[in-house]
């Protein structure tokens, strides 16, 4: 379930796909309202527009990828998505950032609504969204991002070959921990999201023709 728009080609000369930054929705870009669909009670995070903008100035497509189990448990019609999607579009236009792609998985295994109820590969912590938009949109996994508030968020960055970071604001509760779910970066914001991804890229990438890259190890 893919509402995704044309992006720039992969820009990268060794034929490699984009770097991506993908971006969980509740608790993340926005403040957490459980099952909304109502444009009108979108809160954008405050530091999310200059955020994804600094983002998009490094090179990162945007790709938000989002669990919409209402639309199984029978809380709201999949029709009601677009009109949130415009909205968060438009809450992010005064910053010059448009969304790439975005990308939400409407199933749930105990839903209600049967044409949506069933395991999937799409469900965080499955990573199946983030390796739908990788193909559609021609995305390097490998050089991506995903920025979620729950592990589950990590868990699906990390299945699909992505770094992640955790943005700790008290989403996740349970803390069931296996390798798998160990975000690389730990923040409290999604400034510190970002730069703290772009400093990571920053320290680990060599310049081309060099072997080595300086190890910091103590
Ligand atoms: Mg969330
Ligand atoms: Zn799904």
């Amino acid at each position: 379930m893919a509402l995704s728009r044309a992006c720039d080609p992969p820009a990268d000369a060794r034929g490699r796909g984009a770097p991506a930054v993908f971006l969980d929705k509740d608790g993340t870009l926005l403040h957490d309202v459980p099952y909304n669909v109502d444009p009108a009670r979108l809160r954008l995070r405050a530091d999310a527009g200059p955020a994804l903008a600094l983002l998009r100035r490094n090179g990162y497509r945007l790709v938000l990828v989002s669990n919409q189990a209402g639309v199984a448990l029978g809380r709201f019609d999949e029709a009601a998505l677009p009109p949130l999607w415009r909205a968060l579009g438009e809450a992010l236009a005064p910053w010059g950032v448009a969304l790439d792609g975005v990308y939400y998985c409407p199933h749930h295994p105990k839903g209600c609504v049967p044409a949506y109820t069933r395991h999937c590969d799409c469900r965080k912590p499955a990573p199946g969204l983030l390796q739908r938009a990788a193909l559609e949109l021609g995305l390097d996994l490998a050089r991506s991002w995903f920025i979620g508030d729950i592990l589950d968020d990590v868990e699906a960055g990390r299945r699909a070959g992505c770094r992640t970071v955790l943005l700790d604001v008290g989403s996740e509760t349970e803390w069931i921990s296996t390798p798998m779910r160990h975000p690389d970066h730990v923040v409290a914001s999604l400034t510190e999201a970002a730069f703290t991804l772009l400093a990571d890229e920053a320290l680990r990438v060599a310049p081309e023709g060099v072997a080595e890259q300086p190890q910091w190890t103590g």
